[in-house]
C-alpha cells in the first residue's frame, strides 16, 4: 500500500463527517457515495476507492475537474454550512488520477455483439466503457480526428488538460475498443445502422446557435464553439467582445485574455441571472475578463459592437421585465466579436426517429444531442442509461 503524502487531502477527508443520507451524495447527479470513498481513502485503500468511482462514473477523472461543484457535491456538503465544505473533489482527481494509471481495465464478461457508438464525447466514452467491460465489441466512429469530443475540442486545455482524456483513450483500448476518426456522420448513419447490432448516438450540439442582428456577417465575428473548437489565435493586444454568459462564453472570453488580448463579455441581463456557474465566472473576472453587464448587442460594424443598455422594471404582478433604456445606443469599440448564445445539434431527433434511428430499431440517444448543452456528468449520467437500454434490447433480440 502506497502511502500519500498530500495534508491538504488528508485534512478534508478527516473533516469529512461521513454522514448517513450524505447531502453531498444527492446532490451529486449520478449519485457518487463520497462517504464510502472518503472512508476507504482514509484507510489508504486507493484502489478500491478508485474502482467504485469508475465503475460509478466512467468520467469520475474529468468530472473531479470540472463538475460545477458549488452545485453540486461542495455546494451541498454538511460542512459547508457553518464553514468550509470538503473538497471532495480534489480527493477523487487524486484517486482516479492514480487508478487510471496504475491499474488496467479488464473485460469482463463474454457478450459477441457489435455496437457502434456514434460521437465519442463524454455520453459516447460511458458507454463504451460499460459495454466495453462487458465483453461487447465497440467500435466509436467521430467526425474529428482524435476522440473525446467536447472534452478534447470544447473546453480549454487549462480547465481541463489534454493528457486526462489521453489516459481515458489509452483506458479505452485495454478494452479493445476501436476509434474511426475523420468519418461523416450524415453520410454514414446508414451504414453504420445495417452493420452493428445496436448504435448509440451522442453526437453533441456543435452548431452555434446563430444571433440574428446586423453585421453577423462581418469578417471580426465568430462564434465560440468554432473558436474553441479549432484553437482559432486572434492575435494579441485586441478588444474581443463575447456575447452571452454561459460556461462556454467564460471559455471563450478566458482563452481570449490568455491569447493577450482584452476580454469584454456582453451580456443583456445581470451577472446574477448568468446561466455560467458562480465559480466559472470568479475564475473569469480572477483571469482579468471584464463584464458590460446590462447591454444587449442591436449590430456589429466595422469598429465594434452596437449596444443598447437593458434593465429590469417591476410589473404590476411585481414580476421584473428586461426592457431597453431609451436612448442609450453606444458603440463599444472592439476588434473582434465572439458569439456564444448556445449550441445545437446538426440532428433534428424528431425526425431522426421517424426515420428510424429509434429504440425500437436499436438506435440509443443520449448526451446533449437528446438534452442540449448540458454538464459532463449529466452526459455520462445519460450515457448510463443508455448503456442499460441497449444491454436489454440486445438481450430481448437473442
Ligand atoms: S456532506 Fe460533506 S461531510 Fe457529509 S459525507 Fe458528504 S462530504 Fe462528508
Amino acid at each position: 500500500m502506497c502511502k500519500i503524502n498530500n495534508e491538504f487531502l488528508i485534512e478534508e477527508a478527516n473533516r469529512c463527517l461521513n454522514c448517513k443520507n450524505a447531502r453531498c451524495q444527492q446532490a451529486c447527479p449520478i449519485n457518487t457515495d463520497i462517504a464510502k470513498v472518503i472512508s476507504l481513502f482514509k484507510e489508504e485503500k486507493y484502489d478500491e476507492a478508485g474502482d467504485i468511482l469508475f465503475r460509478n462514473n466512467p468520467m469520475s477523472l474529468v468530472c473531479s475537474l470540472i463538475c460545477p461543484f458549488e452545485n453540486q457535491c461542495m455546494g451541498s456538503c454538511i460542512r459547508g454550512i457553518k464553514g468550509e465544505p470538503v473538497d471532495f473533489p480534489k480527493i477523487e482527481n487524486f484517486l482516479m488520477d492514480r487508478y487510471l494509471k496504475n491499474n488496467n481495465i479488464n473485460i469482463e464478461g463474454n457478450n459477441n455483439k457489435n455496437i457502434a457508438i456514434i460521437g465519442a464525447g463524454p455520453a459516447g466514452l460511458t458507454v463504451a466503457f460499460i459495454l466495453g467491460r462487458k465483453g461487447y465489441n465497440i467500435t466509436i466512429f467521430d467526425e474529428r480526428e482524435e476522440m473525446g469530443g467536447m472534452l478534447r475540442y470544447g473546453i480549454p486545455s487549462y480547465r481541463l488538460p489534454k493528457d486526462n482524456i489521453d489516459l481515458l483513450e489509452k483506458k479505452l483500448l485495454e478494452i479493445r475498443v476501436i476509434f474511426k476518426g475523420n468519418i461523416k456522420f450524415n453520410e454514414n448513419l446508414n451504414n453504420i445502422r445495417e452493420n452493428f447490432d445496436a448504435v448509440f448516438m451522442g453526437t453533441g450540439t456543435w452548431l452555434p446557435k446563430e444571433l440574428s442582428i446586423e453585421g453577423i456577417n462581418k469578417e471580426n465575428v465568430l462564434y465560440a464553439v468554432d473558436f474553441l473548437k479549432n484553437d482559432i489565435n486572434l492575435g494579441s493586444n485586441k478588444t474581443v467582445v463575447v456575447v452571452g454568459a454561459g460556461n462556454v462564453a467564460m471559455d471563450a472570453a478566458r482563452t481570449a485574455l490568455r491569447q493577450g488580448n482584452k476580454a469584454v463579455i456582453v451580456y443583456r441581463r445581470g451577472i446574477e441571472d448568468s446561466p455560467a456557474t458562480k465559480l466559472e465566472i470568479n475564475e473569469a473576472l480572477e483571469d482579468g475578463v471584464e463584464f458590460m453587464t446590462f447591454n444587449s448587442p442591436v449590430a456589429i460594424v466595422d469598429n465594434g459592437i452596437v449596444l443598447d443598455k437593458t434593465q429590469y422594471i417591476e410589473m404590476e404582478d411585481k414580476s421584473k421585465k428586461l426592457v431597453t433604456v431609451e436612448n442609450s445606443r453606444f458603440i463599444y469599440e472592439c476588434d473582434n466579436v465572439i458569439i456564444a448564445v448556445s449550441q445545437k445539434s446538426e440532428f433534428d431527433l424528431i425526425s431522426l426517429r421517424n426515420s428510424g434511428f429509434n429504440e425500437e430499431n436499436g438506435v440509443f440517444f443520449a448526451g446533449d444531442l437528446l438534452t442540449g448543452p448540458q454538464t459532463v456528468v449529466k452526459a455520462a449520467v445519460g450515457g448510463k442509461q443508455a448503456a442499460l437500454d441497449m444491454e436489454k434490447y440486445l438481450m430481448r433480440k437473442e
